[in-house]
């Protein structure tokens, strides 16, 4: 109910909208009513009751707003052109009439749906503009126990269920109480006795449909995690397309995919099948109320005390017959909406998720830097109910100006180190300083503009390489961009592309090689140009002609900067100010080069490794 009521309140921008959606509909119901009276004389034409040329024509009504009054009008008229003009001509009049009315009531029918598309395409806009925020603000953390195909699911498919359940919820609230209510008036208008009847019958059916839908949002829910994994397999073949054919696993991954189809063609399938028994129950249980109301009704008709004259009871019918699709709408609005509330939930699951990155209200903006970093006793697990510690008690001081390396075997915690500098998590034991300011206390934005990565993994975007390179920055301009390319030693690469700067390099820069690829992050560093610079591995997956390029314009990147650098090949870091040895997330040997050498421990065992 709590879901149900948070969809509802997005409409609430555009109350205005749904009133005028409202207020058409109420009107166009309206103009079908009249549309549908108009059998009645009609009828009363052919069967010749007793009106002719001798009819005394009843004064035009003094004005008053009921339905008397509206009645007495058209009979002034009717009459009148029967009188005047005859009976054929009458039959004309009426036909007229109608026709009239239908164009009245599709105009207004018309006019609720256009207020209404601005309604249900906005609501979808606003959800979808509020998770794609809430995904780009959410902690790394959380992505790693989320599935991407599946968040994108969310963003798309479950959106539009909750669009259909939307529009569900102002068609049950709105429009077809609304037509109800009116029908139901004039048959009360008609015929009281005969109304009782068929509200007892209706309130049979809602009963029975309301019972069949239970299960269906459980159903609903399963069916869009189920399509949450397809999309994930569908992702991950694509991206990893590469290995799937290297590994020669089409038919293995095929299979996955197929297995998983199978189940959600299952789940579907269920679904559907318990959805669409909604429709032929309650046109069965529809037409059982129509037999019975007949027979109830024509008994009326035929006895002779009773003065229900046969037309009306014909009209009455066929308001009657209108009453159905309403509530008919009703059962398949239910399920929509019950599918709906399924698929909110799985967007609130996201919408909902705590930001374990949190800002202090009066958190400090640090402009600049210019002391230095310091890690005081920082403990990190990467899931705090795991005992599993991957850094342990970490003290280290970073100078402004110097390059601190740090190596030791993958798995050491190297990278996780790198990663609590810019607060990507947070630290679970002790605390970072930067400026003697600790690092909980500033704002995100601020800490973060201080720190340049550069990783292992050259991460780029499908566009121009200028804008790849002025990434995030605005009114960038042209020799700025070349500046920072002739920097990272990328501008002889990329002049001699077809469209230069303006190339498109597919997705993650699939069209340049690993070196090519690194050398544009390095520019993207050099451009935005932050005090301190993170790289991660930067060179370790480049062959040894590419990495002397890139190595040469990383020196270039790290002139009058701080850096932290995490090497995998030795030889770039023997002049850095310090070394740090990693193993096992502790701190096992510091110094620079020739001291560690002298000191003969792991570090000399490392370097040896590397010399074969
Ligand atoms: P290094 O960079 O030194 O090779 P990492 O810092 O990447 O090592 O990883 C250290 C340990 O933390 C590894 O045992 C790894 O399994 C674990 N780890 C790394 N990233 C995550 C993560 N996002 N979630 C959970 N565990 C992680
Ligand atoms: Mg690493």
């Amino acid at each position: 109910m709590n879901n149900f009521l948070r969809i509802v309140a997005y409409l609430k921008r555009y109350s205005l909208l749904v009133v005028l959606s409202i207020g058409a509909n109420l009107l166009s119901v309206l103009f079908s009513l009249v549309s549908l009276t108009m059998i009645i004389p009609f009828l009363q034409l052919l069967f010749d009751k007793n009106i002719n040329a001798e009819t005394v024509i009843p004064t035009l009504p003094a004005f008053s707003f009921s339905v008397k009054y509206f009645i007495d009008l058209f009979n002034h008229h009717f009459i009148n052109v029967i009188v005047t003009y005859g009976k054929i001509d009458a039959l004309l009049f009426i036909c007229f009439l109608v026709a009239g009315i239908f164009l009245m009531k599709n105009l207004f029918r018309y006019g609720a749906l256009f207020f209404l598309s601005p309604v249900r395409n906005g609501v979808v806009k606003d959800i979808r503009n509020e998770l794609f925020q809430k995904l780009l603000s959410l902690p790394l953390a959380f992505y790693a126990n989320e599935k991407k195909g599946d968040v994108m699911a969310r963003m798309t498919s479950d959106v539009q269920e909750v669009e259909y359940g939307i529009i569900s919820v102002l068609e049950v609230t709105f429009r077809e109480p609304v037509t109800i209510l009116v029908y139901l008036a004039a048959m009360i208008f008609m015929s009281p006795q005969l109304t009782i009847f068929v509200l007892g019958m209706l309130l049979v059916t809602g009963f029975i449909v309301g019972r069949i839908g239970k299960s269906l949002k459980r159903t609903s829910l399963k069916s869009q995690n189920k399509l949450g994994e397809l999309l994930q397999i569908i992702e991950e073949s694509i991206t990893g397309l590469r290995i799937i054919k290297a590994f020669t696993a089409e038919k293995f991954q095929g299979n996955k995919f197929e297995q998983e189809n199978h189940a959600y063609f299952k789940l579907m399938t269920k679904m559907q099948r318990r959805k669409d028994l909604s429709s032929p129950l309650s046109e069965f249980l529809g037409i059982s109320i129509v037999v019975t109301v007949l027979w109830f009704g024509g008994k009326l008709v035929l006895d002779p005390n009773n003065n229900l004259p046969a037309e009306s009871f014909i009209g009455f019918m066929l308001i009657f017959s209108q009453l159905i699709p309403p509530a008919k709408s009703f059962s398949s609005a239910y399920y929509n909406i019950q599918k709906g509330l399924a698929s909110s939930e799985r967007i609130y699951k996201i919408l909902d998720a705590v930001n374990t990155i949190q800002e202090k209200p009066n958190a400090i903006k640090i402009e600049g830097f210019k002391k230095g970093i310091e890690l005081k006793n920082v403990s990190f697990a990467y899931n705090q109910f795991d005992e599993k510690q991957i850094l342990k008690n970490i003290n280290l001081t970073i100078q402004k100006g110097k390059m601190i390396a740090i190596v030791g075997q993958s798995g050491s915690g190297k990278s996780t180190m790198a990663n609590l500098l810019p607060r990507f998590y947070d630290v679970q034991e002790g605390q970072i300083f930067i400026d003697n300011i600790d690092i909980r206390d500033c704002t995100v934005d601020s800490l973060r503009k201080l720190f340049g990565v550069v990783s292992q993994e050259a991460i780029l975007f499908n566009d121009t390489i200028f804008n790849n390179i002025s990434f995030g920055l605005e009114n960038v301009s042209e020799e700025d961009v070349i500046r920072a390319a002739k920097i990272a030693n990328a501008h002889d690469f990329i002049v001699k592309l077809e469209h230069g700067y303006q190339t498109i390099i597919g997705d993650r820069g699939n069209k340049l090689s690993g070196g090519e690829k690194q050398r544009l992050t390095i520019a993207r560093a050099v451009l935005s140009d932050p005090p301190i610079l993170i790289l991660d591995e930067a060179t370790s997956s480049l062959d040894t002609e590419s990495e002397k390029l890139v190595q040469d314009a990383i020196y270039r990147l790290m002139e009058n900067r701080t850096s932290v650098v995490i090497a995998h090949r030795l030889s770039t870091i023997q002049y850095a100010d310090e070394i740090v040895v990693m193993q096992d997330g502790n701190i096992i040997e510091r110094g620079n080069h020739i001291s560690l050498m002298a000191k003969n421990g792991i570090y000399n065992k490392l370097v040896a490794m590397q010399q074969f």
